[in-house]
């Protein structure tokens, strides 16, 4: 792989960083030193009714028992609300600009408190208590937090669900959770398309039938279409929670009681439903919001992910409101109804912090910078990714165009299982280099590992592990500790392992090269899709590529690549990528086959399914499997009509 650019310290990050890079080693040291200190020291990030006096309690080993600040109690909707309310209740809490609209809504901390207080209070008017299960199935409008945080405020676990989940895929979780009530709205309204959420739901309800404990559906209208409901079960959300009273006492939770479940985004198989609990979490998202993104006042981060993943749980909601920050939410698409969408939002909302995923920054970068540069962009001050790999030249785009050379990108690496940012630059103290997630934040242990499970030290490249308990850790998987323990401790006993590969250089920083279970191996060379994917990448003519392995008698795996061309007028031919391939990497890891491809299959969270991809290149066409996690299953059998049409 080739040397990478070294990105210095902005000057301006450099200015409102909180940390001297000699700051955030001694930092470093010290969560080493002593964590439970540290731990604790953290814990005063958020308001706590009564403070911990242990920080972690329990073992990788054996049964699998983790345990934080247990002593501690708390409620979540206080931390994030009620705290700021002696200080900022004036200030812009939440930011919700409805597509098609000109007029942001805006909601300040004390307008947010009595909000999610009538709604606490209606939920508990329904017979929801402490414990019970609410799912959240909203578009990406205030009334969604809102909900989170009125869960939260009466000891409710919420399982926000994404509004492009199939009936079935609404089914399976509403069974599995147990959730008594259900928040929706009547549509999403996507760009042009209209997506029928509560018809939806009623299919799931249906489906689901003696097996689903819903009792009442709450159905907010977010547009005029009409919609049917049902007598005994719907309740129109506003004419029913507007007559509560706008203050509720919160519940006081034990720091280990649950706050939230999660299912992930399902790309490697089956999705599982994570358990994240009150007080750990909540101590998470308030340190890595605030390590990495540095909130000051007048700040305004704008978090483009659904909140129906780890993403807008922590940086949409729970992260910048524990924070006391302006957190800023859009229901539409980049580019709809016409490009410039969001820069157009960033310069009307002043946003300072912007957060995305990779797949949207290369669509954008697809569009040109002459685009771009139309707006006033001069507000933003961050620039953030997580979710996949970035390559390099897209990272470098986000850069020099979108913050003009002068903000940071911080590319974070993080799962729906770790809760918030594991690896990523702490701006202002760290050097970047494009391509790679830095390094573990303090207090983050992690390892590489060769494939047995032993440890390797140095510069090296192997399996991504964490040695330590950290606040956020996933507790357990829903009702199957045995699947959580098989599936992140059997590697090696006393490690997490987190199913990702990754190198880390001479100067300490990781370059995450994909996950353990799609590296390929040709003749005995074992390669990360990601570092055959970024020499593919790095031909403007090739939007986004997937690479996959599939079996080969003699040299192990054969590299299959498929590759998205930048426009139907581009000409890029197989024989270009397989050249640039062998040019980048070595003469052994030419594509053996190459197709270009109008789009790859992805998870409704935006990422490149490339098991499936590899079923589809080995002929495995019966045994697809789960496809319910996929944003367009149409794209499959685009994707084996171009593979097998000549068969
Ligand atoms: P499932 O676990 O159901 O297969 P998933 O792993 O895609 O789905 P998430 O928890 O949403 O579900 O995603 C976490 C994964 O996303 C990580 O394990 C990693 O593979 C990838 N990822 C996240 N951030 C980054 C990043 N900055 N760089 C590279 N990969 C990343
Ligand atoms: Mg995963």
């Amino acid at each position: 792989m080739s040397e990478h650019t070294i990105i210095p310290v902005h000057p301006q990050s450099a200015e409102y960083s909180l940390l001297t890079p000699s700051q955030l080693q001694a930092m470093t040291r010290r969560a080493e030193r002593d964590p439970d200190g540290f731990w604790l020291d953290q814990a005063e990030r958020i308001h706590w009714h009564s403070n911990p006096t242990r920080a972690f309690c329990g073992s990788f080993q054996d049964d699998v028992e983790i345990n934080w600040y247990h002593d501690g109690t708390l409620n979540a909707s206080v931390s994030c609300i009620d705290s700021h309310l002696g200080d900022r209740a004036d200030q812009v809490a939440l930011i919700s600009h409805r597509d098609g609209t000109d007029e942001a809504e805006k909601l300040t901390y004390r307008m947010l408190h009595e909000r999610v207080c009538r709604l606490a209070n209606a939920l508990q008017h329904l017979g929801v208590s402490r414990g019970d299960r609410v799912a959240i199935s909203l578009p990406m409008v205030s009334e969604a937090p809102i909900a989170m945080l009125a869960c939260a405020r009466i000891g409710a676990v919420h399982v926000v669900l994404f509004g492009g989940l199939s009936a079935e895929a609404i089914a399976e979780r509403l069974v599995d959770s147990g959730a008594r009530v259900v928040i929706t709205a009547n549509e999403i309204a996507r760009g042009a398309k209209r997506i029928p959420l509560k018809h939806i739901m009623d299919e799931a309800l249906k489906k689901a039938g003696a097996e689903s404990a819903v009792e009442t559906v709450l159905v907010l209208r977010t547009t005029d279409a009409p919609v049917a409901m049902l007598p005994e079960r719907d309740l129109d959300f506003h004419d029913f929670v507007d007559w509560f009273e706008p203050d509720c006492i919160p519940e006081i939770m034990n720091a280990e009681d649950p706050l939230f479940l999660l299912y992930t985004s399902g790309s490697t198989g089956k999705p599982k439903a994570v358990v994240h609990t009150t007080g750990g979490y909540m101590v998470w998202a308030a340190y890595t919001m605030g390590m990495v993104y540095t909130h000051r006042p007048n700040d305004v981060l704008w978090c483009t992910a659904d909140v129906a993943w780890i993403t807008g749980h922590t940086s949409v909601v729970y992260g910048p409101l524990a924070n006391g920050s302006t957190t800023m939410m859009f229901d539409g698409l980049p580019s709809y109804p016409q490009p410039g969408r969001w820069w157009e939002l960033i310069e009307r909302h002043k946003v300072t912090m912007l957060f995305t995923a990779p797949t949207a920054i290369r669509s954008l970068m697809r569009e040109g910078d002459d685009l771009v540069n139309r707006y006033d962009l001069s507000s933003l001050r961050l620039l953030g990714t997580a979710g996949e790999p970035i390559s390099p030249d897209a990272w470098m785009w986000y850069h020099d165009v979108v913050g003009k050379g002068s903000c940071p990108v911080v590319d974070t690496w993080w799962q729906t299982e770790t809760a918030g940012i594991m690896l990523g630059p702490i701006p202002g103290a760290q050097k970047l280099k494009p391509g790679s997630a830095t390094m573990p934040l303090p207090g983050v242990s992690m390892v590489l590992t060769d494939t047995k499970g032993d440890v390797i030290e140095g510069a090296g490249e192997g399996c991504l592990c964490v040695t330590r308990s950290w606040p956020g850790q996933a507790r357990t998987l829903w009702k199957d500790h045995a699947r959580f323990q098989q599936t992140y401790f059997s590697f090696s006993p006393g490690l997490y392992f987190t199913g990702d590969g990754a190198r880390r250089d001479a100067d300490g920083y990781y370059w995450i090269t994909g996950r353990m279970d799609d590296v390929i191996n040709i003749s005995g060379h074992r390669i990360g899709t990601a570092e055959i994917e970024e020499a593919v990448g790095t031909d403007r003519r090739i939007t986004e590529c997937a690479a996959v392995g599939v079996p080969h008698s003699v040299k192990g795996h054969a590299l299959v690549v498929f590759a998205i061309a930048r426009d139907e007028q581009t000409s890029i031919t197989p024989e270009d990528i397989t050249r640039q391939v062998s040019l980048a990497i070595g003469r052994y890891a030419a594509p053996d086959e190459v197709f270009i491809v109008p789009d790859l299959p992805r998870t409704r969270s935006g990422k490149i399914v490339r098991r499936l991809l590899r079923k589809i290149a080995s002929g495995e066409l019966d045994t697809l499997g789960d496809l319910s996690m996929l944003s367009d299953a149409d794209s499959v059998d685009m994707l084996i009509n171009t593979v097998w049409k000549e068969e």
